[in-house]
């Protein structure tokens, strides 16, 4: 049997984590997935490109589980009533190749990437931020500010999209979150004042959603929205003047806001500061940028998180998407068995 974990499951199982708890404890989750970085199978995704968007197939294997996520950018979607990212998930015992869950992972990839935002700033932030502006509040937008919240103790976002809608529903939906939400006129006007930078837009141009003189010594920048090729928010001389932190660099390369840097382009992968490996923060002054583009192993670590809560929980529901012949060699007999000859 595959334990299936759609949509309405993952909210029921949400509202009985908690979407705070289990934002920190996925950090947890991926923090320690990170410090087990060279025990994982890794590549670039596989991406299909098109004029609107893209397509990929994101992979990762460690000696008990193999994952991977189906997902999409579309940024033009909205305007014909459509999500900009969904995606589908799967995890597959390494032992048997058998697959043992698969699980809605739109909200799943929300709730990862926020919970990946927050863990790479609980690294590189200078500790005691308490305002993030966040720039592009769309669907990414309150799982960015509520990982924040439980990751970082954030109590107050500064937010501003070029769409009025978004940042109206923005506000509503966190209206009851306990956090102090400044609406803003604008990108540059959100930031001051800021210690944490939040960019999660989503249009496929090099876009300059943030500049250099925008941002001032001691920023955390989490960029997350320029994740293509040809689509990044963060100027090449705001970059030069930071230190960066990546996933995977071969491939941040192709699709990291640091395409912006061209044959100059160089970072640090995160998990060789939460192995100790690579130093994070290194003075009160420095501007650090998480360039997220997101990568496999955060969605392997939602995978198991998710498979482990739901059996805990009794929750998801399982279908047989895998033949069970009582002998493994009569595929053909099973068949007759269940239709009649
Ligand atoms: P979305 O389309 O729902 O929201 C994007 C928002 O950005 C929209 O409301 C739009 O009006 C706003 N926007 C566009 N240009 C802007 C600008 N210059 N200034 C202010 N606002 C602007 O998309 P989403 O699902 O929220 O995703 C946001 C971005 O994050 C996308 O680019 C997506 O590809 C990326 N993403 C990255 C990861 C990762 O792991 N790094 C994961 C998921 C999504």
């Amino acid at each position: 049997m595959v334990m299936i974990v759609d949509t309405p499951t993952l909210a029921t199982l949400l509202k009985r984590v908690g979407v705070e708890t289990f934002l920190a404890e996925l950090a947890d989750r991926i923090e320690a997935d990170f410090a087990n970085w060279p025990q994982f199978e890794k590549s670039a995704r596989l991406a299909a490109h098109s004029a609107v968007g893209v397509v990929e197939l994101m992979p990762t294997a460690d000696a008990e589980w193999f994952s991977f996520k189906l997902v999409n950018g579309h940024p033009g979607n909205p305007a014909k009533g459509l999500l900009t990212v969904t995606a589908i998930g799967m995890l597959v015992d390494v032992a048997t190749g058998y697959p043992r869950l698969i699980s809605e992972m739109t909200v799943l990839t929300a709730l990862r990437t926020a919970a990946t935002s927050a863990f790479a700033a609980r690294r590189l932030a200078n500790p005691g931020a308490q305002t993030m502006a966040l720039i592009g509040t769309g669907a990414q937008g309150e799982f960015q500010a509520l990982a924040f919240k439980a990751c970082l103790g954030i109590r107050r976002i500064r937010y501003f999209d070029t769409d009025a809608a978004a940042m109206k529903k923005f506000a509503a939906n966190l209206a009851d979150a306990g956090l102090e939400l400044v609406a803003c006129r604008s990108a540059a006007e959100a930031v001051t004042g800021a210690e944490l930078i939040t960019t999660a837009t989503a249009v496929k141009a090099a876009q300059r959603v943030l500049t250099d003189g925008m941002v001032g010594p001691g920023v955390h920048i989490n960029a997350i929205g320029g994740d293509c090729p040809g689509k990044t928010e963060v100027d090449a001389r705001l970059l030069e003047r930071a230190r960066i932190f990546v996933e995977y660099l071969p491939q941040t390369l192709i699709e990291g806001d640091i395409q912006a840097l061209g044959s100059s382009a160089h970072a640090t992968e995160l998990w060789q500061v939460v192995a100790g490996r690579a130093p994070g923060r290194t003075g009160r002054d420095e501007i650090t940028v998480f360039d997220s583009v997101g990568f496999a192993i955060e969605d392997y670590s939602a995978l198991r998180y998710v498979y482990d809560k739901a059996r805990a929980l009794g929750l998801g529901s399982e279908s047989p998407l895998v033949p069970a012949p009582r002998d493994p060699k009569d595929l053909f007999g099973y068949l007759t068995e269940l239709v009649g000859r």
